[in-house]
C-alpha cells in the first residue's frame, strides 16, 4: 500500500474522527463561535505570513480546486449514461469535457449555416443537396409587432404563442 500523505493522515486519524463526530452534535451558536475563532486563528496566521509562504499558501489553495475540479469531471464522465434523467443541480456539467463542444465558427460553404467546430459535412444541407427558398418577409402589421415597432409589440410578443393555438 502507498505511503498516505500528510494531510490524507490527519483527515483519517482518532482526533480528526472525534473532531468531526463533536461537529454533527454541536448547537448552532457553539458552530458560529467555533468557526469565528477558526477565522480569527487563520487570519492571524496569514497575517504572520511572508509573501513566499503566501504564495505557496495560494498554490496549493488552487491545486486543491483544480484536484477537486478534476475528481468532479472524472466522476462525470465516468457515469454519464443517462445522465439527462439524473440531473444533480451541484455539478458543473459545463466543465465535462463531452459537453463542451466547441464554439460555433464554421460556416456551410453551401447553405452558409452556422455550424460546430466538430460537426460533420452535410448535416445542415446535405451538401448542397437541399436548397431551401428564403424566408418571405411577414405581411404589415406582423412584421412591426414582430420587430417591436409596434405600440402592442409587447403584448403581442408576451401572448404570440396563444394566437397559434
Ligand atoms: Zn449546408
Amino acid at each position: 500500500m502507498p505511503k498516505r500523505a500528510r494531510s490524507q493522515l490527519s483527515k483519517h486519524s482518532s482526533q480528526a474522527r472525534a473532531a468531526r463526530i463533536r461537529r454533527t452534535e454541536e448547537s448552532s451558536p457553539e458552530r458560529s463561535q467555533r468557526l469565528a475563532e477558526q477565522n480569527q486563528r487563520k487570519s492571524q496566521l496569514r497575517e504572520r505570513e511572508s509573501s513566499v509562504e503566501r504564495l505557496q499558501r495560494l498554490r496549493a489553495q488552487a491545486e486543491s480546486q483544480q484536484l477537486s475540479i478534476n475528481r468532479v469531471r472524472n466522476r462525470i464522465s465516468a457515469n454519464s449514461n443517462r445522465l439527462a434523467f439524473r440531473y444533480d443541480p451541484q455539478v458543473d456539467y459545463a466543465q465535462q469535457a463531452s459537453v463542451q463542444i466547441g464554439v460555433m465558427n464554421k460556416i456551410c460553404s453551401n447553405c452558409s449555416a452556422k455550424k460546430w467546430t466538430d460537426e460533420p459535412n452535410g448535416m445542415c444541407c446535405a451538401s448542397g443537396k437541399v436548397c431551401l427558398p428564403n424566408l418571405q418577409e411577414p405581411p404589415q402589421p406582423i412584421k412591426n409587432l414582430l420587430t417591436n415597432n409596434h405600440p402592442l409589440s409587447g403584448h403581442f410578443l408576451t401572448y404570440i404563442h396563444h394566437f397559434y393555438t
